[in-house]
């Protein structure tokens, strides 16, 4: 008998058949002897439904109440698909982030979990029942108040649940066949890996590969879960997200990456003087705004250009705040650009390789895209380029680096 926790995305129980289809795969496992913990996200398309909702009643809606109202999503799909469950004989029993035990610290929206008390669900287990837990939502340990993880955040709550029963797997169900090299519905020729290192896996989540939440493998890594990724529609073996040295064959460029959620930021004739970053950067950081590929130059004159990006959700928050940081440090104008990407490519094989980013460029180039910023790390380089431009970017990336092939191309062609 294994424990396993199944996550079903929104397109997964994007309507009443895919429910009941859901339902019936989960009684399959159930029957054959497994405990089965089932983290379910809102149908797909509800999310945004309920955000609509609430911006046309306010612009910008209190933080507080948005998650009151996103945390329904989840808490109606999983009413339905326990109620599905009886129809076809399984006894299945809804719990939302709450009465999981899922205890969040207090940023709405995107709140992190601290902790998970799963008394309640291995209680459900032993009496012999598939639970089945409302993804995306939880509590503030301090206030009660229901907060949600961040878009995506379901894969989240899989993980953290996983990691607190021990289970023996994660499986992370949705519309496509497992990780990719890049995404299989940009690039069809898209290869699926057999397997993906928490590191690789953790770099391409926070690049904008969105088949998984960043924070569903940073605890995957953290407490040692085996996530697999695989398809809800077909029976096909998917991506194993393991520990790096349980990868066979490492190659140079394991995948390419895109984000379109970005907006860049530059302030320009930024004074050169100690304390001038922190007082930019603290008030974005008191507002809960994560910032990416910061860039400073080296001063001319006595002043430096400050580029960076932010989420696009919190762009107009944070031109609202810099334009008050640029008078306070006399700087002279903040430039923003919400009609950005970032293009990126990852492999751990780039730490012993030289070469790799010039055929980035390169690859950039002939399709003659211009790059506005670089940033690397020692398992990627990225890309800030026009928006428009994504798709043809990935491409080109994909097959500059053989990717469909699996094959790399010699050491000395890069
Ligand atoms: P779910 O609703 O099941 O959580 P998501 O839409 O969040 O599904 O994530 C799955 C999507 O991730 C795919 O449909 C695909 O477009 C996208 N994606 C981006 N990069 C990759 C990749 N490297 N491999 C697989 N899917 C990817
Ligand atoms: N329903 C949430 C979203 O659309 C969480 C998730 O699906 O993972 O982002
Ligand atoms: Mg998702």
């Amino acid at each position: 008998m294994a424990l396993i926790v199944q996550k079903y995305g929104g397109t997964s129980v994007g309507g009443l058949n895919r429910i009941r289809r859901v339902a019936q795969k989960v009684k399959t496992l159930a029957e054959a002897g497994n405990q089965v913990v089932v983290v379910l996200s809102a149908m797909a398309g509800e999310t945004d439904r309920l955000l609509r909702l609430a911006q046309e009643v306010h612009p910008d809606p209190d933080e507080r109440e948005l998650d009151v109202l996103l945390a329904t999503g989840e808490q109606q799909s999983v009413a339905l698909f326990c109620i599905a469950s009886h129809a076809v004989g399984l006894d299945a029993h809804s719990l939302l982030g709450f009465q999981a035990g899922l205890l969040t610290n207090h940023r709405y929206g995107k709140a992190r979990i601290e902790l998970v008390d799963a008394l309640r669900v291995h209680e459900l287990l032993d009496q012999g029942k598939v639970v089945v837990v409302a993804g995306f939502q939880g509590v503030d340990e301090d206030t009660g108040d229901l907060t949600t993880l961040g878009r995506g955040g379901s894969d989240t709550t899989a993980v953290a649940m996983a990691a607190a029963l021990k289970a023996d797997v994660c499986e992370i169900y949705t519309d496509v066949e497992g990780v990719f090299t890049t995404d299989p519905n940009i690039v069809p020729e898209a290869r699926k890996l057999e397997r993906i290192s928490y590191e690789e896996m953790l770099e391409m989540a926070s690049l904008g590969a969105k088949v998984l939440d960043i924070r569903s493998v940073e605890f995957a890594a953290k407490f040692g879960v085996r996530i697999h990724v695989r398809s809800t529609f077909t029976d096909r073996e998917g991506t194993m997200v393991v520990p790096e040295e349980q990868i066979k064959e490492q190659l140079i460029i394991s995948g390419v990456a895109y984000n379109k959620n970005e907006a860049r930021i530059t302030i320009k004739g930024v004074p050169d003087q100690p304390g001038v970053a922190r007082k930019v950067f603290t008030p974005i950081s008191n507002a809960g705004i994560v910032v990416d590929v910061i860039i400073q130059n080296t001063s001319v004159d006595g002043t430096t250009d400050l580029t960076f990006t932010v989420p696009k959700t919190d762009y107009k928050k944070a031109m609202g705040l810099l334009s008050t940081v640029c008078s306070e440090i006399g700087a002279k104008e903040v430039l923003g650009d919400p009609n950005i990407a970032k293009v990126s490519i990852i492999g751990i094989g780039m730490r012993n390789h030289a070469g790799v980013a010039s055929k980035m460029f390169g690859a950039l180039a002939d399709e003659g895209i211009n790059i506005q910023t670089i940033n690397t790390s020692e398992i990627k380089v990225s890309c800030v380029i026009d928006e428009k431009y994504t798709e043809l970017a990935v491409r080109a990336l994909h097959k500059a680096f053989g990717l469909a092939e699996g094959l790399e191309p010699a050491a000395e062609d890069i």
